[in-house]
């Protein structure tokens, strides 16, 4: 029996594809490679180069490959673009998860495990966030994966289909042998910009907002590796395929480190002093998110390996200096501290 895995080629999928592949499981990945890389899939794992929402794609693949089993990562990820373009997030995520799912229930599949996000809190009354805290997004993003989570919910009442809606917190790091990691142009997470100015292509980071009454002012972020996500995902697997009844779960370490502490992590573990400049408050940054994971250790049989913001930090610096060598040598380095 094989996993699909929906967006395989992309940042978190890739290194899904990876942790099942290393398992053992016969894997099969759709994606249209708009931000992933078909170089990330490791030897013999089958790509199929399209939509997500093209049923008839699925359908195919799901028949072909004997595929019981199906996790969804393909879709649009980037909240200020969600603002700009409400209808392509709805269609990219919203819509394309409706195809995926009709053709999933046409074809009999029922496990079905989603990408889903912490965007859907909005703005939490409580830190850290259990999973009952209320949904109030406060993007097209964040909608985008409340009204899939719904449909999921709705799709397994009526069709008897089993499903992990899985809440990412903050995910970041890379692949600890360096095989795969966030690769995607223009991103704008907090780690990626760290380590794009500690290897000199950026001259600064801007932090946004130091007058937030935390204790150093900034943002508090929970950052887990996209590693032990990527495991997370194993155990909903395994909890799925034996008696495990469906289940929405937050997916971080349940400790929050500030913006600037993140930083400093940076700083430290690469030994470059960049420029931090102190900038005004991003519009529609939440202060403080850190996930409940009580449910989430107790119901899954999960170990992280990386709970640690140091480890992170390393495996995104590594990851990003090979990235630099693959494009023709290191840029000029940040003043050394
Ligand atoms: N952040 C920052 N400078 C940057 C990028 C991010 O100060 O160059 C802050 C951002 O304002 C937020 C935190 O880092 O408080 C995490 O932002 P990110 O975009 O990584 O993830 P988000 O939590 O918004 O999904």
């Amino acid at each position: 029996m094989t996993v699909l895995v929906t967006g395989g080629a992309g940042y978190i999928g890739s290194h899904m594809v990876l942790a099942l592949a290393e398992a053992g499981e016969s894997v099969v990945v759709i994606d249209n490679l708009s931000t992933g890389f078909s170089a990330f899939l490791p030897e013999g794992v089958p790509l199929f180069i399209g939509d997500a929402g093209d049923e008839n794609l699925v359908e195919g693949v799901i028949e072909q490959h004997s595929v019981d089993s199906i996790i969804h990562f393909a879709g649009s990820v980037v909240v200020p673009d969600s603002m700009r373009d409400p209808l392509g997030y709805y269609r990219n995520n919203t819509f394309t998860t409706r195809n995926l799912l009709n053709a999933a229930v046409k074809s009999g599949i029922n496990r079905f495990i989603f990408s889903s996000t912490a965007a859907v809190y909005g703005n939490p009354d409580q830190v850290p966030v259990p999973e009952t805290a209320p949904t109030r997004p406060l993007s097209p993003y964040g909608f985008s994966k409340l009204m899939s989570e719904i449909m999921l919910h709705d799709v397994a009442s009526a069709h008897g289909m089993k499903y992990a809606v899985l809440r990412y917190f903050n995910v970041a790091g890379a692949d600890p042998q360096g095989r795969v990691g966030l690769a995607t142009a223009g991103a704008t997470h907090l780690l990626k910009i760290a380590v794009e100015a500690a290897t000199g292509q950026r001259a600064k980071i801007d932090v946004f907002g130091t007058d937030y009454p935390t204790p150093d002012g900034s943002c508090i972020r929970d950052f887990i590796h996209v590693s032990d996500l990527a495991e997370a995902h194993r155990a909903a697997l395994s909890y799925l395929r034996g008696s495990g009844d469906s289940v929405t779960l937050n997916c971080g370490y349940g400790r929050g480190y500030s913006v600037l502490e993140t930083i400093e992590a940076v700083r430290r573990i690469s030994g470059r002093n960049f420029a931090v400049q102190y900038a005004a408050r991003r519009p529609g940054d939440i202060m403080t998110m850190v996930a409940d994971t009580g449910r989430l250790r107790a119901l899954f049989d999960w170990t992280p390996r990386y709970e640690d913001l140091d480890t992170i930090a390393t495996h995104a610096l590594a990851w990003e200096e090979k990235l630099l060598r693959e494009r023709g040598g290191l840029a000029e380095q940040a003043q050394s501290a």
